[in-house]
């Protein structure tokens, strides 16, 4: 496994909150996070986790399911609602190994889910992988289909002029399919070119952002840009941009 040296993401190190109430797990990621050069923060319980973010502004969250006072979920969910926290990369643990557990965590707005125990270099894999994504890619240009339009160097979207409010991989999906307009990919397809190939995430986690991109780009009842391809994958559509 390649280390990246995570001061080379930015000027600082990047900052990881660390949500957990169980004090053996938070010493054990705190060492592990600062051996590899990020600064750490933690907090015990959901209440003190919202405080720390308006005043650290982490660059990602690792967070808990079951916390004291705010769930991991509740927390999740008021981030996500926020203007200034909306994209922030927040990575869920959670004893749960349930699938329902798992797609309700990401349908709230998580950007990767683990379940406990999970070994360390895979959490390290993750962490790395979901800060490189977060990372806007210094990128010029325009693109655009149909009446939307990304600006890649402003990290904006529109649709009919009206400003989309994507998640760093919802973002990144949408600029893959952009940039390959009407192939089909398949779900493999799109975790290697976005999420990356050294990652490991299942491929269901692929229909879980399909799915918040769509409600993002057709939140005016619009047509649906994306079209799902049978056993195959997705694609976007290329008569809804006629
Ligand atoms: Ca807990």
């Amino acid at each position: 496994m390649t280390v990246r040296d995570p001061g080379s993401m930015g000027h600082a190190k990047p900052m990881i909150l660390i949500v957990e109430d169980e004090v053996s797990l938070v010493t054990l990621l705190r060492y592990n996070l600062e051996k590899e050069g990020y600064r750490v923060a933690e907090a015990g319980d959901g209440e003190e986790a919202l405080t720390l973010v308006a005043e650290r502004k982490p660059d990602l969250m690792l967070l808990d399911w079951m916390l004291p006072s705010l769930s991991g979920i509740e927390v999740c969910r008021q981030l996500r609602r926020k203007p200034a926290t909306r994209d922030m990369p927040i990575i869920m643990l959670t004893a749960r190994g349930e699938e329902g557990d798992k797609i309700r965590g990401l349908n709230t707005g998580a950007d990767d889910y683990l379940t406990k125990p999970f070994s360390l270099p895979e959490l390290m894999a993750r962490v790395r992988a979901l800060l490189r994504r977060a990372q806007p890619v210094p990128q010029k240009g325009m693109l655009s289909w149909g009446d939307i339009v990304m600006d890649l160097a402003a990290h904006r979207v529109t649709r009919a002029d009206r400003p989309i409010h994507l998640g760093p991989t919802e973002f990144r999906l949408l600029q893959f399919f952009m940039q390959h307009p009407g192939m089909v990919f398949s779900r493999e397809e799109l975790l290697d070119a976005v999420w990356g190939p050294d990652i490991y995430v299942e491929p269901r986690t692929v229909d879980v952002h399909i799915r918040r991109l769509r409600k993002a780009l057709n939140c005016d009842n619009e047509s649906d840009i994306i079209r799902t391809v049978r056993a195959a994958g997705y694609a976007l559509d290329a008569e809804s941009a006629a």
